[in-house]
C-alpha cells in the first residue's frame, strides 16, 4: 500500500504526519450481519487494518463467536452482539453497547441483508415484508442511531451494501429484492447530503455474483451450477466475486482517505454485461 503524507481528513485528535493507506488503527467499527459471508469477510479486513470490531448477527451465534475468537486470536479488538437490525430498540441499544465497550464509534457497514427470491406469480407479502424490514428499515434504524453518535465527533464513514441488481441487472426471480437495493442505493445518497456537513460521508458497495450461502440458498445444487456459470460467462473479469472483493472496497471507503468520497454507490461486480432497462 502507498504512503498518504496528506489531503485526508482525520478523525479527530489523531496525528498523522504519513498515513499508511487503509490504516484504521483507534478506529471503532460495527459490521451488521456479520455471522457469514460479505459482513464476516468485512469485519476481518476492517480488524486487520486495525479496527476494533463488534460482530453483530440475528440467529448464528456459533458462527459469529468464532468470527470473534478468530479476530482475539489475531491480536485484534472485537466482540459479538446480537441485535435484529429491523427493531429501532435493539438497534439503538447495539450502537451504545458499541460505544459502552469500544469507544466512539467511528465505522458503520451496513451489511445485513436477505435476498427473497420471487415472481409475480409467487409473491408473498409477508415475504416482501421480511426483506423489506431488514433491508430497508433496518438500515435506516442502524443509520439514524450511527448518526446520532457520530454527529457531536464530526467525523464517520457509513458503508452500505447495496447490489447491482438495484442497478437492473437481468437475473431472473430478483425483481423485489432488487427494489429494496435501489431503496439502499438512493438513501445512500440521501442520508450522504443530510450528514454531509457533520463530517459523516455516507456510500455504498453494490456487488455482482459473490459467492456466499446466500446466492446458494432457494436453488438446487444443479441451479446454483447452472447460475455460477452463466454469472462467469456475463462477466468481463471471467468469474464469480469473492467475499474479500468486496471487503477491500468497503474497506477503502471506510479509510479517512476517502473523506471526499461520498454519495458514490460503488459497483464491485466484474464488469457484469446483463443489465436491463435502456430507456
Ligand atoms: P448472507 O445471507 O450470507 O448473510 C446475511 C447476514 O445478515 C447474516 O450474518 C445474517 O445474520 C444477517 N442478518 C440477516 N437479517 C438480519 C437482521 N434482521 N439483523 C441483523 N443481521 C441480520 O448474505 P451475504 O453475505 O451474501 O450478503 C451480505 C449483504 O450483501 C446483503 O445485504 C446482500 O443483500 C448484499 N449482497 C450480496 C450479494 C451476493 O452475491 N452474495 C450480491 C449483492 C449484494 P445471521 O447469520 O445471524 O442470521
Amino acid at each position: 500500500m502507498g504512503i498518504v503524507t496528506g489531503g485526508c481528513d482525520k478523525k479527530p485528535g489523531a496525528k498523522i504526519k504519513a498515513l499508511l493507506f487503509m490504516d484504521l488503527k483507534g478506529q471503532v467499527a460495527l459490521v451488521t450481519g456479520a455471522s457469514r459471508g460479505l459482513g464476516r469477510a468485512i469485519a476481518l479486513r476492517l480488524a486487520a487494518a486495525g479496527a476494533a470490531v463488534c460482530v453483530n448477527y440475528v440467529n448464528r451465534s456459533g458462527e459469529a463467536d468464532s468470527l470473534v475468537d478468530e479476530m482475539l486470536s489475531r491480536g485484534g479488538v472485537a466482540f459479538p452482539h446480537r441485535a435484529d437490525v429491523g427493531d429501532a430498540a435493539q438497534a439503538e441499544s447495539m450502537i451504545a453497547t458499541v460505544e459502552q465497550e469500544l469507544g466512539p464509534l467511528t465505522i458503520l457497514v451496513n451489511n445485513a441483508g436477505v435476498a427473497w427470491r420471487a415472481t409475480l406469480e409467487t409473491f408473498d407479502i409477508e415475504g416482501m415484508e421480511r426483506m423489506r424490514r431488514t433491508n430497508v428499515d433496518g438500515l435506516i434504524h442502524m443509520t439514524r442511531f450511527a448518526a446520532r453518535a457520530m454527529k457531536p465527533n464530526g467525523y464517520g464513514r457509513i458503508v452500505n451494501l447495496s447490489s447491482i441488481a438495484g442497478h437492473g441487472t437481468a437475473l431472473p426471480g430478483n425483481a423485489f429484492y432488487a427494489a429494496t437495493k435501489a431503496a439502499v442505493s438512493v438513501l445512500t445518497r440521501r442520508f450522504a447530503m443530510e450528514l454531509g456537513p457533520s463530517g459523516i460521508t455516507v456510500n455504498a458497495v453494490a456487488p455482482g455474483f459473490i459467492l456466499t450461502d446466500m446466492v446458494k440458498e432457494g436453488r438446487t445444487p444443479e441451479e446454483y451450477e447452472q447460475t455460477v456459470g452463466r454469472m462467469r460467462e456475463l462477466c468481463m473479469a471471467g468469474r464469480t466475486g469473492t467475499p474479500e472483493d468486496i471487503a477491500n472496497a468497503v474497506a477503502f471507503l471506510s479509510a479517512p482517505e476517502a473523506g471526499f468520497i461520498t454519495a458514490q454507490v460503488l459497483t464491485v461486480d466484474g464488469g457484469r454485461m446483463d443489465y436491463i432497462g435502456h430507456s
